[in-house]
């Protein structure tokens, strides 16, 4: 029975998690396709948007809701899209993942230890531990966030400077309430910390601060990079806004060396997908989303590799990141030019939908 106890733990703490994430999924499409319009977020009711009823409670089950349905109205047989069960997966799956990692894997993910944690012992010992609890609670958030900021750049809006401004207020106030949220410290260069000695880090306010603003300013920078060299959008302008909010949230809420990281990783995936014909015209925000990701759960693996911004970086390594993010993105823009150029001739694109 021992034995099993932390097995059904696990199992309620997953469970629970995965429902609670895909009801936060749900309120994240009622965000997106609300707040762009200017409509209040807790206005009303979420109405079928053909005949006008509310949408009944067991209706609005996230996922399940719409499977049940089949996707349709069940009073006028309007379809419903099939984002809104994806992004409740989506979401869903992705804050499961972090809870996998940063709770029940004890921070395998997170480049530098946590105090206090011996990992040879399961997570069930050292619960709660509230800077894990806290860390995954956080990350999850900055992940929201910047999920729903890509999903409304997919939308062809900018991102409502008050749905932004929220994410970093709501960011700054957990990392001065907890400033242990910050797993990767400021200052750069610092040889005796390295990923596999396992140095622990305890920061304080200023720390916090510091780490939020560095972070900040360059992932700024390194969106601008990218936002102006991508040509994937007639609209570069507000692609490039959307990105810079999003960049800049992950720099706060991560710190400097983990948005070059996503950075390198965006350029990547732009250079990825402009050679894929079907995901060439993928925006720019909905890849920095997919990388940001990506950049939480590979963070530490990412840090070993030779040169990868993290917490031993030095001057050059981070001035050689900055250009191989803007040479990547350049790259990426010109092969979209040229390949749009080609397609460009007429009845080209037959599978093409209007
Ligand atoms: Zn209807």
């Amino acid at each position: 029975m021992s034995e099993l106890s932390p097995l059904l733990a696990t199992l309620v703490l997953v469970v629970w998690f995965f429902a609670t994430a895909a009801a936060l999924g749900s309120f994240l499409n009622v965000i997106v396709w609300r707040m762009p319009r200017g409509i209040s977020v807790g206005a009303s009711r979420s109405r079928c948007p053909k005949c006008e009823n509310p949408i009944s409670f067991r209706d609005n089950v996230p996922i399940a809701g719409w499977l049940m349905l089949r996707g349709r109205c069940r009073n006028c047989g309007e379809g419903i899209s099939l984002r809104y069960p994806i992004v409740e997966a989506v979401v869903a799956v992705a804050l499961s993942t972090l809870l996998f990692l940063e709770v029940i894997g004890l921070g395998g993910n997170l480049p530098m230890q946590i105090p206090g944690l011996v990992h040879s012992t399961n997570w069930f010992s050292h619960f709660p531990n509230w800077t894990l609890i806290g860390i995954c609670g956080y990350h999850s958030m900055l992940l929201y966030f910047v999920l729903g900021f890509a999903l409304i750049d997919y939308d062809g809006y900018r991102v409502p400077a008050r749905l932004w401004v929220t994410g970093l207020a709501a960011g700054g106030a957990a990392l001065l309430s907890y400033p242990s949220l910050v797993v990767v410290p400021v200052r750069w260069g610092q040889e005796q910390i390295t990923v596999t000695s396992g140095t622990t880090f305890v920061p304080g306010a200023i720390d916090a601060l510091s780490v939020a603003a560095a972070g900040g300013v360059l992932g700024v920078c390194v969106a601008l990079l990218l936002g102006l060299s991508d040509s994937s959008t007639v609209d570069r302008k507000r692609s490039c806004y959307n990105v810079v909010v999003l960049l800049g949230a992950v720099g706060a809420y991560l710190g400097w060396q983990a948005v070059l990281s996503v950075a390198l990783l965006t350029a990547a995936g732009r250079l990825i997908a402009v050679l894929i014909p079907a995901v060439r015209c993928a925006p720019l925000a909905l890849i920095a989303a997919t990388a940001t990701f990506f950049g939480i759960v590979l963070w530490k693996p990412l840090c070993s590799v030779s040169g990868w911004p993290g917490p031993s970086s030095g001057l050059m390594t981070t001035i050689g990141a900055v250009m191989l993010v803007g040479a990547v993105a350049t790259l990426a823009g010109f092969i979209q030019r040229s390949s749009e150029n080609a397609t460009h001739e007429p009845d080209e694109s037959p599978d093409f939908e209007p």
